[in-house]
């Protein structure tokens, strides 16, 4: 099943030219969980004594165990900080205890200070030998481009939603960080949760960690398939400011439900016109417009574009 989670070209070249390895790569996707199980699983094949992540040999119990010094994850607090950065170059320069290298996972490098990547940017030009950094990102605008010049950058791929099921109802040791193990979840909301995490792991856990998300799924159905009168407005927009506290979510949701329909649907133009205001409306949130405004706003784009694509 964990094959699955890595990329064929990252498989092969592992398979082809092990020792041929970049000293640092770049995991990309709008998935903050999903980059760093990436980055997680590729630490356990690195530092695997077999090369597999096997799970069974002295170095993968370790690693699993959480007592493998050879692998280091940052940040330790919420973003990287100097402090970090500081601690992986002077980590950085002792050697691997265990293996013949040692790892270094550094979350959401986007998210660091300019001062922190910098510093960081430092190292990466010179690397110390066996060591090998694993940056992950969910915006690499956010990085300076100088970073980016010195590391393998992937985009990574959508998973299977069949692989997702099954990493959330059986989630392996090595994810025992990001997917609550023996939990139960409904059928029918796993299913919706898989479908609307659209390929993404920790968008899938963000849905299923919602006590409201089957009421949400079901509002933005209505929004997108019986709202059709200005009269009904005001008790959709009620209905949608009840999830103020969970709102980016439920307008990922609501994008997923027109981004399914834009799928099947001959008259595509009008559902793009609809997901580009959602992505508007998403924009104002984070300028922190008031809340009830941009849901009155989206809706009433929605019902004129649905007016005017006749959709
Ligand atoms: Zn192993």
């Amino acid at each position: 099943m964990l094959e699955g989670i890595l990329s064929k070209n990252l498989l092969s070249s592992l398979s082809q030219n092990f020792d041929k390895l970049s000293h640092a790569y770049l995991f990309v996707s709008p998935d903050e969980v999903y980059n760093f199980m990436y980055a997680k699983y590729l630490s356990l094949i690195l530092l695997c004594e077999k090369k597999t992540g096997c799970q069974e040999c002295s170095n993968c119990m370790k690693v699993l165990a959480k007592t493998n010094s050879d692998l280091n994850i940052y940040p330790n607090g919420k973003s990287v900080l100097v402090e970090d950065i500081e601690s992986i170059i002077e980590k950085s320069q002792e050697k691997p205890m265990f293996g013949d290298k040692k790892i270094f996972i550094v979350k959401s490098i986007d998210n660091a200070t300019f001062q922190a990547q910098n510093k960081l940017l430092k190292t990466l030009e010179e690397p110390p030998k066996n060591v090998i950094f694993l940056l992950t990102a969910t915006n690499e605008n956010k990085i300076l481009p100088t970073i980016i010049s010195r590391v393998r950058k992937e985009y990574l791929q959508k998973l299977d939603k069949t692989l997702i099921e099954q990493l959330i109802t059986n989630p392996p040791e090595i994810f025992k960080d990001v997917i609550p193990a023996n939990r139960k979840y409904i059928p029918n909301e796993l299913k919706q949760a898989v479908n609307s995490g659209d390929g993404y792991p920790g968008k899938t856990l963000e849905f299923l960690n919602s006590s409201t998300f089957l009421t949400m799924f079901s509002t933005a159905q209505d929004i997108a398939t019986k709202f059709m009168l200005s009269k009904e407005l005001s008790s959709y927009s009620e209905k949608v400011v009840k999830f103020k506290d969970e709102i980016k979510l439920f307008l990922s949701l609501l994008q997923n439900v027109f981004e399914e329909l834009l799928k099947t649907s001959n008259n595509k133009e009008g559902y793009c016109h609809i997901i580009l205001q959602i992505n508007k409306s998403n924009l104002e949130l984070d300028r922190n417009v008031n809340i009830n405004l941009i849901i009155d706003n989206l809706l009433m784009k929605i019902l004129e574009i649905k007016y005017n694509y006749k959709i």
